[in-house]
This record gives C-alpha cells, sequence and structure tokens, in this order.
C-alpha cells in the first residue's frame, strides 16, 4: 500500500536515546513514502539524547535533505518534542511515529486513507500491545477512564501513531505530559477524529523512557485537559459546584444553631457548630478559588477552530 501522490507528507519522530533505530527507521519510512506522497520530510526531534543518536542523525542528513533534525539541549520530554515538530511541519498531511520500531511505518498509508475518508485526526489502535502486562493493564483502565470522562469514544489514547491534517496540529498547544490526551484535545476542538488498528512490536533495542508512574501522572493531565479545553467544564462551575455544596451544608447546621438561639433555647459550643463554621469557610475559598481559576483561563475562549468553504472568491 503507498500514500496518495496528492500529498505533501510530514513525519515527526520524537526521540531520546534510539540510536540503534535510527537507521533503519529511515530506511523503512523512505522505502515506504518515496515515490508515493507528493513529498515529504522526515523531522527527527532529538529530545536531549545522550547516546549517539544525534550524530546518526547528522549522518542520515549528510545522505538526504529531506531528513531534518532538531535537537534539545535537554530531555523536554515527548510533548514539547512533538510540539516542536508540529510548528515547523510543511506537510499537508502530518504523521507522528515512535523511533523505538514499536510502530510499524508500513501503517501510514492506511492511516492517512482513513484521513482521506473525512477526519482530521486517525490515532492508531495497538490492538494487540506487545509491552510487559504492567504496562498493558494499567494503560487499558488509563484508556478506559479517559473514554469515559472525555465522552471522546477511543481504546488507545498514547499511540505513538498517528495522522493529521494540517490544521490540527497547527492549533494543538500540548506540554507537559499532554501528549498523551491529543485525540481528546483535538476531539473537543471540533476535529474530527477516528481510531485504526495498527500492528504493534516488541522493543528491540534500548528502554522504555516511562514507568508506571505516569500513570498517576496522566489522570492528574486529565483533570487539567478538562480545563483547558472548557468543552467538559469551566474552573468556576467545577468549584463553585463543589463550594455551593459546603456552603449549604454549612449554612444549615448554622441555621439550625440559630433556630435554637432565637427560640431562646441556652447554646453550647458543640463539635458540629465548628464543622458548620469551617464548612462556610471552605466554601468561600473554593468558590473564590474557582473564581481566580476562571479569570486565568478565559482567555482560551475567545480563538476558534473552524473550516473555511468559500471565503476566498
Ligand atoms: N521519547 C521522547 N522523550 C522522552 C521520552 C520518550 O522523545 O522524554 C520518545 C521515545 O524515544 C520514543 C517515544 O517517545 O520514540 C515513545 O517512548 P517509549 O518507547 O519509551 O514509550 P513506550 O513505548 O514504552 O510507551
Ligand atoms: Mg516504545
Amino acid at each position: 500500500m503507498a500514500v496518495d501522490r496528492k500529498h505533501f507528507v510530514t513525519v515527526c519522530i520524537p526521540l531520546f536515546n534510539e540510536e540503534e533505530s535510527l537507521g533503519e527507521l529511515y530506511g523503512l519510512l523512505t522505502a515506504m513514502l518515496e515515490g508515493s506522497a507528493a513529498g515529504h520530510e522526515l523531522i527527527f526531534i532529538d529530545d536531549g539524547s545522550t547516546d549517539g543518536s544525534l550524530s546518526a542523525l547528522i549522518g542520515l542528513r549528510k545522505e538526504d535533505r529531506r531528513v531534518k533534525i532538531i535537537s534539545f539541549n535537554r530531555n523536554y520530554g515527548k510533548s514539547a518534542a512533538l510540539s516542536e515538530g508540529f510548528r515547523v511541519a510543511r506537510g499537508d498531511f502530518v504523521v507522528t511515529i515512535d523511533a523505538d520500531l514499536q510502530d510499524n511505518p508500513n501503517e501510514i498509508p492506511g492511516l492517512i486513507e482513513k484521513l482521506d475518508e473525512g477526519y482530521d485526526l486517525v490515532s492508531g489502535w495497538k490492538m494487540n500491545r506487545k509491552d510487559p502486562i504492567t504496562k498493558t493493564w494499567p494503560s487499558k483502565f488509563f484508556n478506559l477512564v479517559t473514554s469515559l470522562v472525555s465522552g471522546i469514544r477511543l481504546h488507545d489514547f498514547n499511540c505513538g501513531l498517528k495522522v493529521y491534517r494540517k490544521e490540527v496540529v497547527k492549533r494543538m498547544s500540548i506540554y507537559g505530559e499532554l501528549h498523551r490526551f491529543i485525540p481528546v484535545l483535538a476531539g473537543w476542538e471540533g476535529f474530527r477524529v477516528a481510531e485504526k488498528g495498527v500492528t504493534h512490536s516488541e522493543r528491540r533495542f534500548g528502554r522504555s523512557k516511562y514507568g508506571v508512574n505516569r500513570f498517576l501522572n496522566g489522570f492528574f493531565d486529565l483533570i487539567t485537559v478538562m480545563f483547558i479545553t472548557r468543552r467538559a467544564t469551566s474552573p468556576f462551575h467545577f468549584f463553585g459546584r463543589i463550594g455551593t455544596i459546603f456552603f449549604l451544608a454549612g449554612g444549615l447546621i448554622n441555621l439550625y444553631f440559630l433556630v435554637l438561639w432565637i427560640a431562646g433555647k441556652g447554646l453550647h459550643v458543640r463539635p458540629i457548630m465548628v464543622v458548620g463554621l469551617f464548612m462556610i469557610v471552605i466554601a468561600i475559598q473554593i468558590g473564590s478559588f474557582g473564581l481566580l481559576a476562571e479569570l486565568f483561563t478565559s482567555r482560551t475562549d475567545k480563538t476558534f477552530t473552524y473550516r473555511e468553504y468559500s471565503i476566498d472568491d
């Protein structure tokens, strides 16, 4: 299978200490893209590698000017690497693929074909993931929760292999560890997101850069994602609701004691009174925190994503 000739394709490859894989990956990608796409470029983003990755890349660049290299001074993480790749990408279609040969470059034409059916982002789905069970099980759970919370129904959010229309990558702003949520961010922006099964291989060289602790951070990131897109919820609505619950509970408790006092019953300080007062204080704290957060994030609402149909003429 080959990529349709009408499209210029950019491949973004984030890598951190993957020297053994780069030559083979370059060969596979070039063989697949050469003479099929209208043209292509391979953007390797060296995320602060300390092995021979950069010199391997410089070697490839000497032979082939379609190889572009971005080299970070230190390890900034996969999101930062992708984000820089997206910034300089020139292709109509942009592909991301891991550098460790776990993703199969020969899946790219199939993904692009699906994109051409009318999607803006097609994400790979590692149907038969070749990783240790300590990774595959937490990952299943993570994907399920992300799917339920986000409403974007995918099985595999964090597959390295994805294809995008240019508009999507130019729009995406990913940092920290947010690359795991690209389909969520894109979906909430109104882009059409789909998924397609892809094959997956075991890691042959080097080590995985991520341990199990990524999943804990993953859930914090999910909350961040909910707020930065403001699609799921706005901070003031979220914290406002929690604050209101505390305020009502605290208010009711103290109202009870107010009624007792008005009725002329003697009042003694009781633990529940203190709890009621605390709840009111906490309610005001949480509510005003939400308001502050709202003021900080409200800017993001003022830009839009849209498709142009008939503006030119
Ligand atoms: N990677 C990166 N920067 C990092 C960690 C990873 O560019 O800080 C790259 C890595 O070299 C690989 C891809 O991101 O090309 C996926 O990483 P890895 O294979 O370690 O993740 P796993 O497959 O174990 O989920
Ligand atoms: Mg890998």
